[in-house]
């Protein structure tokens, strides 16, 4: 099946037509962007679309509201600035890694580079840009932070010689020199025993049928400790929590200041150097405590026709006045509850006359 056959996810040519204008989302393999290249996404936000950089579920940045030249000027300026190597895998490029990788105890194996190494193998090979805009990559530096995310093809890391290879519950123990290749071929596998499924779990017996495509035996268990990021201190790095994952104009100046090189996690905050200042002035958090932390909400109004409220202005106005949840919570127009957090969440949800909490009305 050809790539673009019924596959709507956004990238930064293939535009998706929001409510609110155009929508692009810019791919950021391994959440690592140099000051430079934040800047040029905040110039980019402010002249070609609504002004804010959203972050991703997936660690990416999103724009709205792009005029009907922007699709072509950003993808010029993501070029130039080197966010765009190859536009035939622009929406292919779904690679996360542990944000926190090298900069704290926790971190076993640094696995930024690897990240690149599979970003460029990846570019490399015509073939993959047929990978569906869903299939996603990981990894993670041992801490599982990146469990949840369930990744089609992911590696943990053992040591500094070893990972596991997974494609679902169990690993195969890899060596490190191999991984990029292993889970190009095992994207590879996938196009070929797929036939309309956007995921390696969607295909029957998907997972075995690539490992045995490979050679490889996944007969190890996965380790089931993971971590949860949060913002403040973690070891080397600073982390910041975004509010529903929205950055302003100032809010992204202040990040392209706060150093060389910002890395943008899966969960609405971005990790800074320590030290970074004027971040809170901003409006970005810094204490795990806040309230905001673990606060998420989808579009909304007027960014999306099936909302029935605008719901991040409701959050912008009512969640500072809420007591802190320790669960997540997620703020939903409608009954889709698209971006929702995996696992257990308190589910606010629009109704037209007012929310649902957890199905109770408020
Ligand atoms: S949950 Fe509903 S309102 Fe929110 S973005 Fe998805 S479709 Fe739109």
């Amino acid at each position: 099946m050809a790539r673009t056959e019924g596959d709507r996810c956004p990238g930064v040519l293939a535009v998706h037509q929001a409510a609110d204008g155009g929508l692009a989302r810019v791919r950021i393999p391994g959440g690592r962007l140099t000051a430079e290249q934040v800047d040029v996404l905040r110039l980019a936000a402010a002249e070609l679309g609504d002004g804010r950089l959203e972050l991703t579920s997936r660690g990416n940045l999103q724009i709205r509201g792009l005029r009907a030249d922007g699709p072509r000027q950003l993808s010029d300026r993501l070029y130039a600035a080197g966010l765009l190597p190859s536009i035939a895998h622009e929406r292919v490029r779904n690679i996360l890694a542990s944000p926190l990788s090298g900069l704290d105890q926790q971190s076993r194996y640094d696995v930024l580079p690897v990240a690149a190494a599979l970003d460029r193998a990846l570019c490399d090979r015509p073939a993959l840009a047929d990978l569906p805009g869903r299939f996603l990559f990981a990894l993670d530096d041992g801490r599982g932070d990146l469990a949840e995310l369930h990744a089609d093809v992911a590696v943990r890391a053992v040591d500094e010689r070893t990972a596991l290879l997974s494609l679902g519950p169990r690993g195969a123990r890899v060596g490190w020199s191999e991984v990029p290749e292993l889970m190009l071929a095992a994207a590879e596998a996938f196009l070929d025993v797929r036939d309309q499924e956007w995921r390696i779990a969607e295909v029957a017996g998907g997972a075995e049928r690539v490992l045995e495509r490979l050679g490889l035996r996944a007969d190890e268990a996965l380790p089931t400790e993971t971590t949860r990021v949060t913002a403040g201190r973690n070891g080397a790095a600073f982390v910041v929590t975004v509010p529903l994952g929205s950055l302003t104009q100032e809010q992204s100046a202040a990040l392209a200041e706060s150093g060389d090189e910002v890395r943008i996690t899966p969960w609405r905050s971005v990790v800074v150097p320590v030290g970074a200042a004027g971040l809170e002035d901003v409006g970005l958090i810094t204490s795990p405590d806040s309230v905001w932390e673990g606060v998420t909400a989808c579009t909304g109004k007027p960014g999306c026709a099936k909302a029935l409220a605008d719901v991040r202005a409701d959050a912008g106005r009512l969640v500072p006045g809420m007591r802190r949840d320790d669960r997540r919570v997620h703020w939903s127009g409608c009954e889709r509850r698209c971006g929702k957090p995996s696992g257990v969440f308190v589910d606010v949800l629009a109704v037209g006359d007012g929310y649902l909490v957890d199905g109770k009305r408020v």
